[in-house]
């Protein structure tokens, strides 16, 4: 929490839009966190971005959720509106989405993608990538209860959605694969094989700058041919969060072109 880059990409909306904000943050706890929202909306807050670890405990404190922040299990986004209750939504896939599609401007439809990781952000990424008709959706985690986990929840609603084992991995290579694990915070890449890539694959790291660089280094070694960290995402999450909140989506080019420093 402490190290978001979201009060300056939120302050950097605002002065774009002309819209007074003040936007904090908010240290809280396991024990306190229904309370510190309470607070928050008493005291006239309006929204709030939820990170880690509160991002499920998000859904819980809400009246309503989004159909995206359902299916993720997870939120990011809480909205006090004016009947007093409290929605919840996830912008973390919709932000990948947009990174994807529109600034990369990858076609999904029909592609082979590779999701590694089974927590918070990659349920967000799989509620978006749903829709997109991919012609595979292959996901590998370290903790194999999680992505039965996983699995179990998207079981029969998306059938392109499928368990892989990184360490039995042969190919075909992949169009895209996306590292949605916190590894690089432990400079660490997951192992994915030489078998999953060639020239053609995206690499995307949702991680951004430094910790990002772990997975998009091997990635380069085994020949990816497109590596993109995660600051788009990042941008684009909090475009889809400011739009919720003041109902006008801000330009994200030039915070994205100026990369995350
Ligand atoms: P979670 O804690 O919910 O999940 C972490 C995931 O990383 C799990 O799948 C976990 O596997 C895996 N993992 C952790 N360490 C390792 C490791 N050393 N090797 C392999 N796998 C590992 O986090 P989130 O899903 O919410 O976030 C994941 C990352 O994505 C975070 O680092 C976060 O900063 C980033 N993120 C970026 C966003 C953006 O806008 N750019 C938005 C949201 C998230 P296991 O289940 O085995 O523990």
């Amino acid at each position: 929490m402490a190290h978001s880059r979201s009060p300056e990409i939120h302050h950097a909306f605002a002065a774009q839009c002309g819209i007074p904000l003040r936007y904090g943050r908010i240290e809280s706890s396991p024990e306190t966190f229904a309370a510190d929202v309470a607070r928050f909306i008493a005291q006239g807050g309006h929204g709030l971005n939820v990170t880690l670890p509160f991002k499920e405990t998000a859904t819980a404190v809400a009246d309503d959720l989004s159909t995206r922040a359902r299916l993720a299990g997870c939120a990011n986004t809480l909205l006090h509106r004016s009947d007093g209750s409290v929605f919840a939504d996830n912008t973390d896939g919709a932000g990948l989405l947009r990174d994807l599609e529109e600034n990369l401007g990858l076609e999904l439809r029909g592609a082979r993608v590779l999701l590694i990781g089974a927590g918070g952000a990659a349920r967000g990424a799989i509620a978006m990538l749903a829709g997109t008709g991919l012609a595979a959706l292959d996901v590998a985690n370290r903790s194999r209860e999680r992505l039965r986990t996983l699995l179990d929840a998207w079981s029969g609603r998306l059938p392109e959605l499928a368990a892989a084992d990184l360490r039995a991995l042969q190919g075909p290579p992949y169009d895209l694969i996306i590292d949605a694990t916190s590894a690089g915070l432990a400079g660490e890449s997951p192992a994915v094989p030489a078998g999953a890539i060639s020239a053609r694959t995206t690499a995307y790291a949702m991680l951004y700058g430094e910790p990002a660089m772990p997975f998009l280094v091997h990635m380069r070694q085994l020949g990816a041919g497109h590596l993109h960290d995660g600051w788009g995402m990042l941008v684009e999450q909090a475009a889809e969060s400011f739009l919720l909140w003041h109902r006008v989506r801000p330009d994200t080019a030039d915070l994205i072109s100026r990369g995350p420093g």
